[in-house]
């Protein structure tokens, strides 16, 4: 079971979390995974930039803001007269919180935040959260205990803030270290999103990797399911904050979530379903304020497509795109392959891409925070060589995603979708096809986003109003 931050909101969020522990636990084993304190992690973003940024009145504001929610959140589980476990608990979360201070001044001091102490830093928020669950759990007269990522053995690359988990050594690790607790009745209580090196540095998974570390876990530990408790009923037919008649999905197969959290359902980190998805464990999406719905299961079942040719519009926000234009581009292979190679050695992560064939251009959409450094490492490694002539920007974009695998050979779909945008008016600057057929995906102005995914949740009747039962 993971619990998401907004499931972990405050006190009695996270005292509900441990009751459906306790509820579920009865018969079954549980392993349980935390996020960061709702939106505590990108608190600590913002932390580190501050401090870098040598804006020291600012971040100590934000740090007091983090330091009081946990501590509060601490001594409303230890009570007036705590006993020896919650002063542990209360001992940990302050030595937490003031090692956290140091590392920003740290940060502060040097005036440089670089992916490994941004990672450390971005650490401190599921390493608060845990102890926090545990003590909840504990205090239902559960055998509850903490570990980190790292403690349960989860290693990963040397990519921070994107790390990789080597996963055959991290499953063997989990096993080992997870199964005996398991088997004599205890339940792990593990921090979601952060693990480590090879070398023992702290390494985070990427946004939103705390369900990539329960479907890992999962995963080692052979589990029957893996649940994500989150704030919504499950995955839905459009994010419900964009469209109001929204309606969650029973049923979706692997492929189509990994197309959905690809393209921005944020709801999911997009290499999460990849363990179980391998190990054919079903992953079911659930509201941890409605214990009792059944929620969305994730399975590598691919039928129930309800007839529908669609399935779910999403959209990812902050993206930009990049066009590298030349004449002479043409028929010069290995332009292309100099792109790639030079955006991958810079980190930077293509999201989509389209050569035009009237004119000599590759395009490729990256995340807007790429936006600079790409455009800056494409100038230095291809300008000036007779092949590249320009390379330019645009920032405000957003790639619109439609996804189901009933579009697999439907013909018509494409059709509908441009026609239902043309209908707002929308200008399409950019498309893409999976080769999968599971989905459409093209990219519209930022402004333009929300209306473009209201249209198609209506053009393919996916909304509350178009439900028979
Ligand atoms: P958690 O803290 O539980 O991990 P997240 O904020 O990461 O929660 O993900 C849940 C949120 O994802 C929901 O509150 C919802 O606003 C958003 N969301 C975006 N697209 C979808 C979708 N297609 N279905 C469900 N939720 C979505
Ligand atoms: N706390 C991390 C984040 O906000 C990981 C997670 O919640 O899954 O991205
Ligand atoms: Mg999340």
């Amino acid at each position: 079971m993971k619990f998401g931050g907004t499931s972990l909101g405050d006190a009695s969020a996270i005292m509900n979390a441990a009751s459906i522990v306790e509820q579920f636990h009865k018969g079954n084993q549980i392993a349980v995974v935390a996020s960061a304190m709702n939106d505590t992690t990108d608190h600590l973003i913002k932390l580190g930039e501050l401090a870098q940024r040598g804006q020291i009145w600012e971040a100590k504001n934000l740090l007091s803001r983090i330091q009081a929610l946990h501590l509060s959140t601490a001594k409303s589980f230890a009570g007036t007269k705590p006993n020896l476990a919650s002063k542990e608990m209360l001992a940990k979360v302050s030595a937490l919180l003031s090692n956290l201070e140091r590392s920003v001044e740290g940060i502060g001091q040097l005036r440089e935040l670089t992916p490994r102490s941004r990672d450390h830093l971005l650490s401190f928020g599921e390493q608060l959260s845990v102890p926090l669950l545990t003590t909840a759990i504990a205090q239902k007269g559960l055998k509850a205990q903490a570990f980190t990522g790292a403690d349960a053995g989860i290693v990963t690359d040397n990519n921070f803030g994107e790390g990789k988990p080597l996963t055959e050594i991290s499953m063997h690790q989990i096993q080992q270290r997870l199964g005996p607790l398991l088997e004599a009745g205890g339940l792990p209580i593990v921090t979601g999103f952060i693990a480590q090196n090879v070398d023992g540095n702290t390494t985070t998974l990427g946004r939103g990797g705390s369900d990539y570390t329960a479907s890992l876990i999962g995963a080692a530990l052979k589990a029957d399911e893996v649940w994500i408790w989150t704030d919504v009923d499950g995955l839905m037919t459009a994010d419900p904050r964009i469209v109001k008649d929204a309606v969650t999905l029973s049923n979706v197969s692997f492929r189509e979530a990994l197309e959905l959290s690809y393209f921005g359902a944020k709801m999911m980190h997009p290499r999460a379903l990849q363990p179980a998805a391998k190990h054919k464990i079903p992953v079911r999406i659930r509201n941890s304020s409605k214990p009792t719905f059944d929620g969305t299961l994730v399975s590598a079942n691919e039928k129930a497509s309800n007839g529908k040719v669609a399935k779910a519009i999403s959209i990812i926000k902050d993206v930009g795109i990049i066009t590298i234009a030349g004449a002479s581009m043409m028929g010069a292979p290995g332009v292309a392959a100099r792109i790639f190679q030079t955006l991958g050695a810079n980190g930077v992560n293509v999201v989509m891409i389209s050569q035009g064939s009237s004119e000599a251009t590759i395009s490729c959409v990256i995340a807007r925070k790429d936006v600079d450094r790409a455009v800056r490492s494409l100038q230095l490694s291809l300008m000036g060589q007779g092949q590249v002539e320009k390379v330019t920007e645009e920032k405000d974009a957003c790639v619109i995603a439609v996804v189901g695998s009933g579009m697999k050979g439907s013909p018509g779909v494409a059709a509908r979708v441009f026609t239902a945008v043309a209908k707002k008016n929308v200008n399409v600057r950019m498309i893409a096809q999976g080769t999968s057929e599971y989905n459409i995906s093209f990219v519209v102005s930022e402004v333009d986003g929300p209306e473009t995914v209201r249209a198609l949740h209506d053009e393919f009747a996916l909304g509350s109003k178009n439900q028979s039962s």
